[in-house]
């Protein structure tokens, strides 16, 4: 059984003063507990001393219609959706940007004086990550993605449009893949999309060993089950690819111990969570807030849990 872990905010509590303009933000989703959003929002509206509040809320996927008009009709400024309320939002806004139609998906809602936008910021922070954790940038770059699910989606997008040269889905659904690889020719018709069965070891040890990027975009190895790790070889790698895991609990995964032992430059899924959640931030107040201080955040807390 996989047990949820609940995160406390063991640092400064943000002593902000609550009046009748305190303006509400919040993430819904169901469960909600695990969610590292509150600690990471709450940390920049402190650090820049504005008055928002962003709090948790459980919403049932039968009730997020509801949520929504609330958030209309109680002038919310904006919320966050998790698992598993993200693909339905899709319907319930009144809009969606760009990058919500490209993941299929809406994180981010924003609020305008009641008409409500869905946003999606997980490529944006992936490839922000890509470039601060590992100087990389997705122009010319062959990317293998290991999974085909909501997160592989996001991470193909933003390689893609970064004008990424060739996206290798190694994935369990091999349908769930295809229909991925459809979509994104389709819509990045410059980048071209490969999908093999992850079972096939050696067409896998071939599509790395002509990558630049190898991506983890499962949750094999998150916790609780931290000793788990995708079986492949990760020596296939030419030496100056890099690994990206997109699992930020725990910070240390098998696979990036192993690729970091074989000499492999590395990131976790920290920088991604933060940086998603600064064009989150940004989208709400038009208010830029320092990386640093939300990355900070989420690490005393995963530290502490
Ligand atoms: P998802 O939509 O459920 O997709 C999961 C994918 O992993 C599917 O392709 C699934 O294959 C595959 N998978 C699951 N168990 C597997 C196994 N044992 N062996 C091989 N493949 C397996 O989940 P998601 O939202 O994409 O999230 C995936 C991971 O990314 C999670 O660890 C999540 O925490 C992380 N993530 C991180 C961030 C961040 O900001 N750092 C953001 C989003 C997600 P099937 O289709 O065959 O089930």
């Amino acid at each position: 059984m996989v047990h949820a872990q609940t995160f406390a905010w063991k640092g400064r509590v943000p002593l902000q003063r609550i009046t009748t303009s305190t303006r509400l933000l919040a993430v819904f989703g169901d469960p909600v507990e695990h969610s590292l959003s509150p600690v990471m929002h709450n940390a920049a509206i402190a650090d820049l001393g504005l008055d928002f509040v962003y709090l948790a809320f459980r919403v049932r996927p039968a009730d997020l219609r509801k949520a929504l008009d609330g958030v209309r009709s109680m002038g919310i400024s904006g919320v966050n959706l998790t698992i598993p309320l993200k693909q339905a939002a899709c319907e319930l806004v009144d809009n969606l940007s760009d990058d919500a139609l490209d993941a299929g998906a809406v994180n981010t809602v924003v609020n305008d004086q009641g008409i409500l936008t869905g946003h999606n910021t997980d490529s944006y922070g992936f490839i922000a990550s890509l470039q601060e954790d590992l100087g990389m940038s997705p122009s010319g770059l062959r990317a293998c993605i290991l999974g085909s699910g909501g997160a592989a989606r996001g991470v193909a997008v933003g390689l893609a449009k970064g004008g990424a040269a060739r996206i290798a889905f190694a994935a369990r659904s091999i349908d769930r893949a295809a229909a991925l690889q459809q979509f994104i020719s389709k819509r990045y018709p410059s980048c071209s999309i490969e999908v093999l069965d992850l079972a096939d070891k050696q067409h896998l040890g071939r599509v790395l060993s002509e990558s630049d990027l190898l991506v983890n975009a499962t949750p094999v190895g998150m916790y609780p089950l931290v000793d788990r790790v995708v079986d492949l070889d990760i020596e296939c790698l030419p030496q100056h690819a890099c690994v990206a895991d997109l699992i930020y609990n725990p910070s240390e995964t098998v696979l990036i111990r192993s690729a970091q032992a074989k000499g492999y430059r590395a990131m976790n899924g920290i920088g991604m969570l933060a940086h998603q959640g600064v064009r989150a931030f940004y989208l709400w107040t038009g208010v830029l807030p320092d990386v640093s201080v939300m990355r900070r955040a989420l690490e005393e807390c995963l530290a502490g849990s």
